[in-house]
């Protein structure tokens, strides 16, 4: 099911495919399931009760968005959740009818050395489909559809590969809860995280839970480079509980919870403290009156590129923690409310 979720395209704003897949796989009794104006999926077990619990996960991946035409019938575009290093010479399949394409450069006969060791401006990247003119492209391409890397989903031992990991993860970890557990909690399956964690904050208003958390994948960071890494999680090392990020500082108390529940499961499992990244857990805990949130993530490397890396068992774990966690709050009831 995670190959299957990880070769959908949905990037932010695009996510029908991604919700059309889940809702297709939503057991047909025992759950309330509603959906809103921007496309969130929400899936309620009939069985939901004080405190209320909410599980997000986004189901937007990162993409590009064409902006436009040039007249020689390359494709401008918009890059969302990517900076340029990771997209030159990349191949690109464009709009509903997946033309393959690839982010255009000057061949090395055409440039001088310096050009070469730069990264270029987003804005002076194009993809190319091969169109002779722009007539022909505008045939094949309208401005505002969307491009998303064209990379097969592998599996290699423990290691899986390909795109869109961020966050079809966190769907893949919900769907597990969703279809293994009897949890009387809500499964939101969020739209627009990667521009601004958009369908969270419309999500958690509609469902006003107690304890919000947001199932995310996170930067792994054992990449080598002359820094101060530790703090960063890595992949395999087991599921990452958040302390702190750009969005959010974690409810102690949930985070307790979840370092408790390891410890007794027996489940290894890493800390992400570096205020960097944000995730739904950051409008859902400003929902309301104020919401308790955390934040768990799968380490996996090199997320927002065209193509990523993560674990197996560091999923399987996740899955494992989550319920382990849940259980427990629902067996401490009003402590929570
Ligand atoms: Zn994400």
């Amino acid at each position: 099911m995670l190959r299957e979720l990880c070769e959908l395209h949905g990037v932010s704003g695009d996510e029908s495919r991604v919700r059309a897949f889940l809702q297709s796989k939503i057991p047909k009794s025992g759950v309330e399931v509603s959906s809103d104006v921007y496309g969130n999926l929400i899936v309620t077990a009939r069985t939901m009760k004080s405190p209320r619990v909410m599980l997000a996960a986004h189901m937007d991946e990162v993409g590009l968005m064409i902006s436009g035409i040039t007249k020689e019938g390359l494709l401008k575009f918009k890059a969302i959740g990517m900076g340029p290093n990771v997209l030159m010479a990349k191949r690109v399949l464009v709009g509903k009818e997946q033309i393959v394409g690839v982010i255009g450069h000057a061949p090395i006969h055409l440039t001088k050395r310096k050009e070469r060791e730069k990264i270029p401006e987003i804005d002076s990247l194009f993809i190319d489909i091969g169109a002779p003119s722009k007539e022909r492209a505008a045939e094949m391409v309208q401005v505002g559809d969307y491009a998303v890397f064209d990379t097969q989903y592998k599996e290699n031992g423990d290691t899986l590969q390909g795109k869109a990991f961020d966050n079809r993860i966190g769907c893949y970890v919900l769907l597990q809860l969703l279809l293994d557990t009897d949890l009387p909690v809500c499964y939101a399956f969020t739209v627009q995280e990667e521009v601004g964690l958009r369908g969270a904050r419309i999500a958690a208003h509609r469902v006003k839970p107690d304890v919000a958390i947001a199932v995310d994948t996170t930067s792994s960071g054992e990449w080598p480079e002359d820094r101060d890494l530790p703090q960063y999680p890595v992949m395999g090392a087991g599921p990452t509980i958040t302390i702190v990020d750009r969005s959010v500082i974690c409810d102690r108390g949930v985070v307790s919870l979840f370092r408790e529940t390891a410890e007794e499961e027996g489940i290894p499992y890493q800390l992400k403290r570096p205020m960097i990244g944000g995730t739904d857990a950051g409008p859902m805990h400003l929902a309301g009156i104020g919401v308790r949130a955390a934040v768990i993530s799968v380490a996996a490397r090199y997320i927002h590129s065209p193509m990523a890396f993560a674990s197996k068992e560091d999923i399987r774990r996740t899955v494992q923690l989550i319920r382990g966690g849940i259980e427990r709050i629902m067996k401490e009831g009003k402590q929570w409310v």
